[in-house]
């Protein structure tokens, strides 16, 4: 057999497996259904010269040692502090709301409420919205209810289809209430883009001789899984298979489709230096979008014109086309992902990786570590 491993799928978690098995020797064949590498992270010029990421904005933001060191091996940093503000009726307030946002928006009342928020969770916390809204003092309550009704609730509807209080708790702490004057929508020590780029990074990350690439691959038309065996184009495959594409695809959606959420991005270029002044600006209060990324003012480029996208999110539906983005977490999921996990769970040498593998939301960060991690256990 001429490789030992097959990597499918060529975004963060399919890179580092990549390559970690190469570095141990081992002969790595990676496919990737799309015409390019890098998966959502995946960075290129637009028309106008612009470097944007048509998958959506990514940002890296770490705490772990590691994982910082490990990406650096292919790539120098633009070390970059995410900032929000969420336009509410045409006033851009920091997002997520913190003490600044609160002097913003209850002016002369805001000295009595931030001593309030900070003797009921002292000074630095992070607070969850729905934790705000069910405190038993009526002024904090009604500062639950404004951030509440002016930043989640008309976004989480836009984002999820659902209310706040009607989706996982875990999804709306990510963005908590901020307890300080920061206005970094990350806590990370480590913020940043890749100074060129996250796709040179993963071409780096992929140049290596013991790893083959083949783009416009999808998995299916190569491997296949009888009787808990795979095979590799007809033939019996004894190696190691790190599968990071939506598993219940795989198997034809034979147990039903999992549900995800999908985004549409319409790219606007405008012939101005600055659309916004911010590189995300949220619309917590109105428009069929979530936000508006201006690529410019992430990656630092310096160009006369600007590129623009506009967010909408929706129902995916498994078209052609269409991207499963995010998973949607609750128990009816899960129990229909298990019934998939377990289709592979004894074939030998079958990993499942990643954000669509594994039916979970992940971090570029955590799907680092997560990968080097199964390498360690595959080696
Ligand atoms: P992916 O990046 O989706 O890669 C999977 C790859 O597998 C894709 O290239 C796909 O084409 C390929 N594939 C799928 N099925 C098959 C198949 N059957 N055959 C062959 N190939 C296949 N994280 C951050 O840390 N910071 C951020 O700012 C951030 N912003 C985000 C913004 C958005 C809009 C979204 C949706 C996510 C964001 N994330 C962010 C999360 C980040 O995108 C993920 O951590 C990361 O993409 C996970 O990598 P992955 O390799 O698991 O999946
Ligand atoms: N959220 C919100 N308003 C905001 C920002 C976030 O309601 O201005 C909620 C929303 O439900 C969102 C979640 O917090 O899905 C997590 O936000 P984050 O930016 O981490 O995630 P994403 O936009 O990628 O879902």
């Amino acid at each position: 057999m001429m490789y030992d491993v097959i990597i499918v799928g060529a975004g963060i978690a399919g890179c580092v497996a990549a390559r970690q098995m190469a570095e141990k020797g081992k002969k790595v064949l990676a496919v990737e259904k799309k015409n390019h590498i890098g998966g959502n992270c995946y960075d290129m010029k637009d028309e106008h010269g612009i470097l944007i990421h048509p998958y959506g904005p990514h940002i890296f933001h770490t705490s772990n040692e590691v994982v910082f060191e490990y990406l650096s091996r292919y790539t120098t940093w633009r070390h970059f502090r995410h900032e929000v503000v969420a336009n509410v009726h045409g006033e851009y307030m920091p997002v997520p709301f913190n003490l600044t946002t609160l002097e913003k928006a209850f002016k002369t009342e805001a000295a009595r409420m931030k001593e309030k928020l900070i003797a009921a969770y002292g000074m630095g916390a992070k607070v969850p919205i729905l934790t705000l809204m069910n405190h038993e003092d009526e002024e904090l309550k009604r500062v639950g209810k404004y951030v509440y009704d002016n930043i989640y609730v008309y976004y989480t509807m836009k984002q999820w289809g659902k209310k706040p209080e009607e989706i996982d708790p875990a999804v709306t702490a990510r963005v908590p209430v901020n307890i300080s004057y920061d206005n970094g929508y990350f806590a990370d020590k480590y913020q940043g883009l890749p100074e060129h780029g996250f796709t040179p990074m993963f071409e780096k990350m992929l140049n290596h001789e013991n790893i083959e690439v083949r783009l416009n691959t999808e998995a299916k038309d190569i491997l296949e899984i009888k009787e808990k065996q795979v095979y590799f184009d007809g033939e019996r495959f004894d190696g190691k298979v790190v599968f990071t594409g939506p598993i219940d695809e795989f198997f034809d959606c034979r147990y039903g489709r999992l549900p995800y959420r999908t985004l549409r991005f319409d790219f606007e270029y405008y012939d101005t230096r600055d659309f916004q002044g911010h590189s995300v600006v949220n619309y917590t209060v109105d428009e069929d979008f979530t936000r508006i990324t201006e690529y410019k003012q992430l990656t630092g480029q310096e160009c006369d014109g600007t590129t623009i996208s506009k967010e909408y999110p929706f129902a995916y539906s498994g078209m052609e086309g269409e991207i499963p983005y995010y998973s949607i977490a609750n128990d009816e999921n899960y129990a229909l992902y298990a019934k998939y996990k377990k289709e592979v769970e004894d074939v030998k040498g079958f990993c499942l990786l990643g954000r669509l593998a594994e039916y979970k939301y992940y971090n570029i960060d955590v799907m680092v570590e997560k990968a080097l991690e199964l390498c360690e256990k595959l080696i």
